[in-house]
């Protein structure tokens, strides 16, 4: 592939959107870049702050995190305030429980936005293959004039399922009613997204599929 590809995966929580963008980064040599842990770094300040969701407007208002980019082996990680947070920071099961009441604030979305689509030319400057952008509203929201839109779906016994197989504590059902019912941004397949049943396809398949997709794309 000589061009430089813009892709967006979204879908609710479990549904295999980093096991696709970790092929897609490992295989075609594409930055990756998971928002989800985004909100889950700026919830893991708000809960180190003893902020709660009513306080973060005037906490941000305050003190504006400064958000910046380290990449390691292809994937980007936020770092804020200067910090990276660990990933068993990021998948506590408080930060599993707290993420979506932040991730639905406003203020909050704004702090992540341009930081998130600076991303993409971020990755097309350092001659990466292209750019994966995985979350909930890649396709809606933050970069709708990308290449590919992928939505990913499948049972929730599929996806509960996995979550105990990785040893986390996640409510995943509640959290994806939350998102989807948010006014900001919330969880929704873009009109021309290309849709997949990851409950009824292995990884490789689902791959294989986008793969096929983004030929045709450009
Ligand atoms: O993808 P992950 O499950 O790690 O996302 C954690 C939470 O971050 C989601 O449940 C959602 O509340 C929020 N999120 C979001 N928009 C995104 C990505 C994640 O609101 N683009």
């Amino acid at each position: 592939m000589g061009n430089f590809f813009v892709i967006a995966v979204d879908g609710g929580a479990g549904t295999g959107k980093s096991t696709l963008s970790n092929l897609l980064s490992e295989r075609k040599n594409f930055l990756y870049v998971e928002t989800g842990a985004h909100y889950r770094a700026l919830t893991c300040l708000f809960l180190e702050n003893s902020i709660a969701p009513n306080e973060v407007v005037a906490f941000l208002k305050k003190t504006p995190p400064s958000i910046k980019a380290k990449i390691h082996n292809r994937k980007s990680h936020i770092l804020v305030n200067n910090k990276e947070f660990e990933l068993e920071d990021l998948r506590a099961a408080d930060v599993n429980a707290n993420v979506s009441h932040f991730a639905a604030i406003s203020e909050v979305r704004k702090c992540l936005f341009q930081y998130q689509r600076s991303q993409v030319e971020y990755a097309r400057q350092e001659k990466y293959g292209g750019i994966v952008l995985e979350g909930r509203d890649i396709g809606t929201k933050i970069f709708p004039e990308s290449d590919l839109k992928v939505f990913l779906y499948s049972d929730a016994k599929i996806r509960i399922a996995r979550r105990i197989q990785d040893g986390e504590q996640d409510l995943i059902k509640q959290r994806d009613k939350m998102d989807a019912n948010r006014q900001e941004a919330p969880l929704a397949c873009a009109d021309d997204a290309l849709k997949l049943d990851t409950g009824k396809m292995c990884p490789e398949e689902v791959y294989e599929k986008v793969i096929s997709a983004l030929v045709c794309a450009k």
